[in-house]
């Protein structure tokens, strides 16, 4: 003797308890007082559904929705994420290069008189009232000394040429006066307070 299953209609053993296609629970049907103690179920569950407003169905119903979007949120999240244990950018080398030390600025400390000129030149330079005579060819740094307090340069070209002659005038290496000409033996005349 073989079970009917009453949900997919295939054959089972007389002795199983579900179906073994479709795992419906089966009914002994030499009790069919069961059976329909069942069939009663049954229909309890669809009055009860049924007795529900159309309200709190579409909220049920909803929820179903939302549950299925979720997974599949889910599902293609996971296909599409980039993975990311491959697509981890190695971190950048950002190895910024240290401000060059090496500038060509003169660090020497104290007044100074520089000359600028790709030529010859001559003139004097005033410290404090004590003139001295200087004179010579190409760029040119003069010393003065330290307890100068006023500096006065003249300096000319030596040269009938449109070069430039530049006379700076620094303290601790930085600019303080400056002055130049291009015109022809031009000259440059420059005093400051050092
Ligand atoms: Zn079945």
């Amino acid at each position: 003797m073989t079970k009917i299953c009453p949900n997919c209609k295939s054959e089972n053993t007389d002795d199983a308890t579900f179906c073994q296609d479709c795992g419906n629970e089966l009914l002994r049907t030499a009790d069919p007082g069961t059976n329909k103690n069942k069939k009663t179920n049954s229909r309890g569950t669809m009055d009860f559904w049924n007795k529900q407003s159309t309200g709190r169905k579409a909220v049920v119903g909803i929820a179903g929705i939302c549950c299925i979007g979720l997974i599949l949120i889910v599902a293609f999240g996971g296909m599409f994420s980039p993975d990311k244990t491959t697509t981890t950018t190695p971190a950048t080398n950002t190895t910024s290069t240290p401000p060059s030390t090496t500038s060509n600025t003169t660090t020497a400390t104290g007044t100074q008189v520089q000359i600028i000129y790709d030529g010859a030149w001559s003139g004097s330079i005033n410290t404090d009232g004590t003139g001295q005579s200087v004179d010579g060819s190409g760029n040119k740094d003069i010393d003065i000394p330290s307890n100068v307090n006023i500096v006065a340069a003249v300096i000319q070209k030596s040269e009938d040429n449109s070069q430039t002659l530049t006379v700076n005038i620094l303290k601790d290496g930085k600019i303080v006066k400056s002055a130049s000409t291009s015109a022809s033996y031009g000259v440059v005349s420059i005093s400051t307070s050092v």
